[in-house]
């Protein structure tokens, strides 16, 4: 199995170029900025370089690790979801939200996931593998090679597809540099929103680094024994830590958290909750993402309705904390958050 040449970081590859296939300088930077600003990814587009070099180069290394073999659209065409295949025949998705002029991606740090969220179809069908730096980079280029047809650019990077990206931090972070970098796509930290399911010491890891890219936490509810029973990490890391960690990242970088709330009809959307809810986000620097749960095939949860919503998000501002209502995007061919999963033999 070849290497992917998008899990090389700039310096690897100028030690492969310079040092072993005794290349000049210049070369390195030619073949990234054909792959990172140019978008190319088969041998006759890099015509700048000797044809020698660029037989060794995709012998070597793998342009192509996601084979997509689903292609699914929206009804109103503002969504698309690709099925990709992963070398080992193991699957992933991602999801193209096209949003006015912003062109969003939901991308996957994992296939499957280890966490078991009990409303979350990617949690129901367990955890198959992490994805590499690289995978997780080609499915921005991917979508980037395509949206370049139309003139268009991904815009807007959210790392909530499948997996949870702090079980998978390095190379999650790996792709991110990756993909900010100045001479590439050029995509800022601020331009992506990592949400996670709540892994304590990588919250105060992330908080550190002091990195500028959007940090969600998905609480869901405000209880111990209610969020451990939709949620079994909850077991080992309850509410309070997980507010614990939070209360330390803003501490430390001084930015704004979201908090997830997926809203479950006659669990977590009484307006006795959102009081509750605004009791503990009290003082903190953050605003809550408030979205009626989407429907998942061995999920026995439903949605709460509309009126229920826009009471759950009045009890919260009245109080101070600042409430959006996410739109259901994508429901029609199941791309909408926590519906991603792969039924098929992987
Ligand atoms: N593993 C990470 C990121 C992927 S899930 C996490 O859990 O945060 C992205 C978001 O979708 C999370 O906030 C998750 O709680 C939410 N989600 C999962 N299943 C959902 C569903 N059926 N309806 C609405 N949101 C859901
Ligand atoms: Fe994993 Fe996130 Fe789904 Fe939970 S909600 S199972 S952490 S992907």
């Amino acid at each position: 199995m070849k290497t992917i040449f998008y899990d090389l970081s700039y310096e690897q590859l100028q030690d492969v170029l310079i040092k072993e296939l005794k290349q000049p300088a210049f070369r390195v930077n030619q073949i990234w900025s054909g792959v990172y600003k140019n978008l190319w990814s088969q041998p006759d587009e890099f015509s700048n370089i000797p044809k020698g070099l660029r037989e060794k180069l995709f012998d070597r290394y793998e342009f192509q690790p996601l084979v997509p073999i689903q292609t699914l659209k929206s009804n109103d065409n503002e969504t698309e979801k690709i099925l990709f295949q992963l070398h080992d025949q193991k699957a992933i998705e991602t999801v193209l939200m096209k949003y006015d002029q912003r062109r969003t991606l939901c991308i996957s740090t994992q296939a499957g996931c280890a966490m078991g969220c009990v409303f979350c179809a990617t949690g129901q069908m367990g955890f198959k593998r992490h994805l590499t730096a690289g995978e997780i980079v080609e499915q921005v280029l991917f979508f980037a090679r395509q949206l370049k047809t139309d003139d268009e650019k991904v815009t807007n990077i959210v790392l909530m597809g499948m997996g949870e990206p702090f079980h998978n931090y390095e190379a999650t972070m790996k792709a991110i540099d990756l993909l900010g970098d100045p001479n590439g796509l050029g995509l800022g930290a601020r331009r992506f929103t990592i949400s996670t399911v709540g892994l304590v010491p990588m919250i105060k890891r992330f908080a550190d680094e002091k990195r500028q890219v959007n940090l969600a936490i998905s609480l869901h509810a405000v209880d111990d024994s209610e969020r451990s029973s939709l949620m079994p990490v909850n077991h080992k890391y309850p509410i309070q830590d997980v507010m614990e960690a939070c209360h330390y990242y803003i501490e430390k970088t001084n930015r704004r958290i979201t908090f997830e709330w997926a809203l479950i009809a006659g669990k977590n959307d009484s307006e006795q909750t959102a009081q509750k809810l605004a009791q503990l986000l009290e003082g903190l620097l953050c605003h809550v993402n408030a979205i009626p749960l989407n429907p998942t095939s061995q999920s026995i949860y439903q949605a709460s309705d509309k009126n229920q919503t826009i009471k759950f998000q009045k009890v919260l501002e009245r109080n101070g904390i600042p409430c959006t209502i996410r739109l259901r995007r994508g429901i029609d061919i199941q791309a909408g958050c926590g519906q991603l999963a792969i039924h098929h033999s992987s």
